[in-house]
């Protein structure tokens, strides 16, 4: 049986003191991280999570609360980690130059740093199926700022599916994009539309019925969503929720 632990469900600020995108993804054969945002080495910490346990990370686009959390996580392998084994870095095209660009912004440049694991980049351009290790992966566009490469991800894992929205306002393919998976984790920045790059309660509420998927569950809570965990007809994520898939 696969497993979800939510390691950040926030928005991009940190909404109601929780954590940034980041979910655990435990499966038959490995151990993947679906998003590293900025907070999340000191969410794998918080929640008992060994950085040794992760085979790869699958990021939705290049935002900071989705992908910033990278150099951080390199830099703890190579000197509080001692890793030896693989570490697969998968994303949107152009992975490994924000991966490196990113890095060297924060100070921790890897130019001219040796890695002491394998250390391989992935790209997953839209519409087709990508080998990330053992999980398949299909990623689709979404409706987000494009400097970002926003993509959504359907992971294949074992006989389960799981589809997660990344960052999105509504379009009509969504539904479409995530049919057919047992679980979907879609984002919910907002209550109601004020903003087109990100969902709202109000949209889904009215949407629901578009969804042809198991069991849904939002995330990405803005301040205003945060207010209405455990009140608003779905259900919505906490930091440390774990899920049996
Ligand atoms: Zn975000
Ligand atoms: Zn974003």
């Amino acid at each position: 049986m696969s497993e979800l632990v939510f390691v950040g469900t926030s928005d991009a600020f940190g909404a109601g003191g929780r954590r940034q995108s980041a979910m655990v993804l435990r499966a038959r054969h490995g151990t993947a991280l679906l998003d590293c945002g900025t907070t999340t080495c000191t969410g794998l910490s918080a929640l008992g999570i060994s950085r040794s346990e992760i085979d790869s990370i699958v990021v939705s686009h290049f935002h900071a609360d989705h992908f910033g959390g990278i150099p951080t996580f390199l830099l703890a392998a190579i000197y509080q980690d001692q890793r030896r084994h693989l570490l697969r870095i998968a994303g949107p095209r152009g992975v490994e130059s924000r991966v490196r660009a990113a890095a060297a912004a924060l100070g921790h440049s890897f130019e001219d740093r040796q890695f002491p694991f394998p250390l391989s980049f992935h790209e997953m351009p839209a519409g087709a199926d990508h080998e990330v290790g053992p999980l398949r992966v299909r990623t689709f566009e979404t409706k987000h700022q494009l400097d970002s490469s926003p993509h959504g991800l359907c992971v294949q894992a074992g006989p389960k599916r799981l589809a997660f929205s990344g960052d999105t306002g509504w379009f009509e393919g969504l539904p479409v994009q995530v049919r057919g998976a047992d679980l979907f984790v879609c984002e919910c920045t907002l209550l109601t539309p004020q903003f087109e790059y990100h969902l709202s309660l109000e949209e889904l509420t009215q949407q629901r019925g578009t969804f042809d998927c198991g069991r849904m569950i939002l995330t990405h809570l803005g301040e205003s969503m945060v207010t209405q965990r455990g009140n608003c007809g779905f259900e919505t994520a906490d930091d440390g929720l774990v899920v049996k898939l």
